[in-house]
């Protein structure tokens, strides 16, 4: 398991079963491994197979994730088996059993103070022992030259036993980002609240206290410190015997909150995420079956986590774009979380200084509670956001700007007094695009309709979507063209200039293209915080949640990155983004400054951001989605059918759309038109969209037009509340 496109299926039970137990049974010539999701105590068709082994006998994957899990296959169009296996470890879908590496230990018996020792092998060994307070691995003593036979002639003689102990693969003991994280002393005790925060944490606490589904939005501006609202409200919920699940956006988030939660918690804490080995996954995860953590905290498929008597949700970040899978199973992390909340009546706590418009919306009407936090701590103040109009300066300087005036005199500035800048762009490489001066024609990868991104570095170019590389051409493929110029420019090029024009700063840049290993962000994040680094260029990698103390200035170049195309929620993540980096400046005791720059000056987005006046945003935005019927005001699928020509791809999409048409005809369905992206990997994708109120009928039609031409299906994304639409 998984086996992709399949639903459930039936089997006979010749013994008891329980529901979340892992079974195996008969699917063709196959023996597979599946997990019980239902009894049907109704006598047996004669047709139905046996189970061949039930490898459990106790709920495996517990009930209330099961359920968890079918409700998201069928939301979002996915089927069960992918939901229910982001719910185990790896090896468990395969039906391995919990398995914890065990280590063989030597303990010294009492009789060891008297006894007498023979020779000088056994007296080393003996003081190996003492030296480790009496315990060692077989596998430390022979590191420290102690060999197996001594071991066994010590144990022989009635002075040491051996034993085979639990040896966990630790996140936090490991070469990983979590082993990484220090925390100073001042992380060990909770500050005491402010008014406004124990204000917020009055009302949770209230909502937590019911004992029933409830949604509270906590829309606190950046810096207004909601870290320490969920930390108290975890401790209180904690106290009255509830568990805890806490969702964050980004792994590289995960080290310093796991870090503080283990300061604050001790060792009741467990991590689940992608970047954990098999091993170190599969240990918390049987930790946190058996009940032995209170808190959970990871990333979106950590909303799977198998916790019992959860009674807080905390989605940390809800309006962030990662929470969504993009692929199969394409869930909300955030959306998951709360349905999971309303299975397990717990209370669920969304925090975001930029809330999406759906909660936000969701807030407006009723649907969820909202607690408000506007000011910062200890009356630090918001940055001061200044807008620079790109316009003028390429009209003055010439195209080849990259860094604007304004930014360039503030980042002296700062050099000059010790504080650190911040400059984020969203786009990696040297220069986006690569063209011939001759013909106009530019590189383009040739698995997909997209221009290849030209790494200085590497000496390569590359596409960001298929990871296509080649050498950089010396002629224009299409005319044999000997000029070939470089237009756009990304982190790497920004890195140059920045080091070009401050020879003497330490400049580091974070990106995908650096930080590759495990642990690299976090030695990063941390040489900023030791104030080693004076200037940090990088993506969106450094512009979410990062506490950076002595920031005192962000540069955004190109702010406007998503403006210009054709997506609907282009201006939503403009403004959050700008905000959010905005409020990375004057975390500290000195008060910051962001600097803008962009060809959309006016663009509401743009100015709500600089004024960091959410209502006023929201109010616009919300206009615009209720008169162009956008989510959140409907509801939106989206259908992408792939083919091996354009032709193929639209008539098979076109298929498509006559069929959900039929299946809802009151609903409203959209397209097809080729993909914005419409080539990719070789295949030609054409898109159409359902809109409408009725999410279970747009959904079934579509499943029934899937059903009726189950070669297209295979070839289908079926995306529910997608995030990216291109
Ligand atoms: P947010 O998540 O809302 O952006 P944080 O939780 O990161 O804000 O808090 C910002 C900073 O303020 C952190 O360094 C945090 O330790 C500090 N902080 C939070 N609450 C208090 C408080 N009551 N007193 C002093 N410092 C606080
Ligand atoms: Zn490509």
């Amino acid at each position: 398991m998984p086996v992709p496109g399949l639903g459930l299926l039936s089997y006979r039970a010749t013994g008891p079963v329980h529901k979340g137990a892992r079974v195996r049974v008969p699917l063709g010539a196959r023996s597979v491994v599946g997990v019980v999701v239902d009894e049907d105590t109704s006598p047996p068709q004669a047709t139905l197979k046996d189970i061949t082994e039930v490898i459990d006998d106790t709920p495996f994957v517990p009930p209330a994730v099961v359920d968890l899990a079918r409700w998201v296959g069928q939301y979002y169009a996915a089927g069960p088996g992918g939901a229910l296996a982001l719910a185990m470890p790896v090896a468990a879908r395969q039906g391995e059993k919990e398995s914890f590496r065990t280590a063989r230990v030597a303990a010294l018996l009492p009789a060891a103070t008297s006894a007498v020792l023979k020779g000088a092998k056994q007296r080393a060994a003996l003081e190996q022992l003492q030296k480790r307070d009496g315990r060692a691995s077989l596998a430390d003593l022979k590191a420290a030259g102690v060999s197996g036979a001594t071991v066994a002639s010590l144990q022989r003689a009635g002075i040491l036993h051996t034993t085979d102990e639990v040896s966990m693969r630790d996140p936090f003991a490991g070469g990983g980002d979590e082993g990484r994280w220090t925390l100073g002393p001042a992380a060990r005790t909770a500050p005491e609240l402010t008014t406004e925060q124990a204000h917020a944490f009055r009302h949770l606490e209230e909502a937590a206290a019911s004992r029933t589904f409830r949604t509270v939005l906590l829309h606190g501006v950046t810096g207004s410190g909601k870290t320490e609202i969920y930390l108290s409200l975890a401790r209180n919920v904690i106290e009255r015997g509830g568990r805890v699940l806490m969702l964050v956006p980004e792994i590289s988030l995960t080290p310093a909150l796991a870090g503080l939660l283990r300061a604050r918690f001790g060792d009741r804490v467990a991590i689940q995420h992608s970047a954990l080995s098999d091993g170190e996954r599969h240990d918390q995860w049987h930790l946190i079956r058996r009940g032995d953590v209170d808190i959970v905290i990871g990333t979106r498929s950590a909303v799977f986590a198998p916790l019992e008597q959860l009674a807080l949700v905390i989605v940390d970040e809800e309006h962030d774009a990662s929470y969504k899978q993009d692929e199969a199973p394409r869930y909300h992390g955030r959306d998951v979380a709360i349905v999971r909340a309303r299975m397990e009546s717990a209370l669920v706590v969304l925090g975001s200084a930029t809330p999406s418009l759906e909660s936000a919306w969701n807030a407006a009407a009723g649907r969820y509670d909202k607690v408000v936090l506007t000011k910062r701590v200890l009356d630090r103040r918001l940055a001061d956001v200044q807008i620079v109009d790109m316009r003028r300066e390429y009209a003055e300087l010439g195209p080849d700007v990259t860094l604007s005036r304004p930014l360039l005199e503030a980042i002296a500035d700062r050099l000059g007094k010790g504080e650190q800048t911040l400059v984020l762009l969203n786009r990696r490489g040297f220069a986006t695009v690569i063209f011939c001066r001759q013909c106009g024609a530019s590189l383009e990868c040739p698995h997909c309709s997209v221009s290849l991104t030209f790494h200085r570095a590497q000496r390569r170019v590359r596409c960001h979507y298929c990871n296509y590389g080649a050498q950089v051409p010396k002629k224009c493929g299409a005319c044999n063209g000997e000029y070939l110029e470089q237009s756009g420019f990304g982190t790497e090029r920004l890195e140059t200039d920045i080091k070009a024009r401050f020879p003497g700063a330490r400049v580091v840049r974070v990106d995908r293209d650096t930080i590759r290993r495990r642990g690299a962000i976090a030695a990063v994040l941390q040489a900023v915080a030791r104030g080693d680094i004076d200037i940090v260029v990088g993506t969106q990698m450094i512009a979410k949640g990062h506490d950076f103390p002595a920031v005192t200035l962000v540069g955004v170049v190109s702010a406007d990155v998503g403006l210009g195309l054709a997506d609907f929620r282009a201006a939503e993540r403009t403004f959050q983004l700008l905000t959010q980096v905005a409020g990375r400046a004057g975390r500290g005791d000195v008060p910051g400054q962001a600097i803008v720059q962009t060809l959309y000056p006016e663009h509401y987005a743009v100015r709500a951001a600089a004024a960091q006046d959410y209502a006023s945003f929201y109010e616009r935005e919300m206009d615009f989605r209720l008169t162009m019927k956008y989510p959140p005001t409907i509801a939106l699928i989206n259908v992408i059918v792939k083919a091996r020509t354009s032709e193929g791809a639209m008539a098979d999409a076109h298929d498509l759309v006559l069929r959900t048409r039929r299946y809802h005809p009151h609903g409203h369905v959209v397209g097809p038109a080729p993909a914005v992206l419409s080539r990719l990997k070789d295949e030609y994708r054409a898109q159409f969209f359902i809109k409408g109120k009725q999410r279970p009928a747009m959904r079934e039609a579509l499943l029934r037009a899937l059903e009726e031409r189950p070669e297209i299906k295979r070839r289908a994304i079926v995306d529910v509340d997608p995030l990216n639409v291109l």
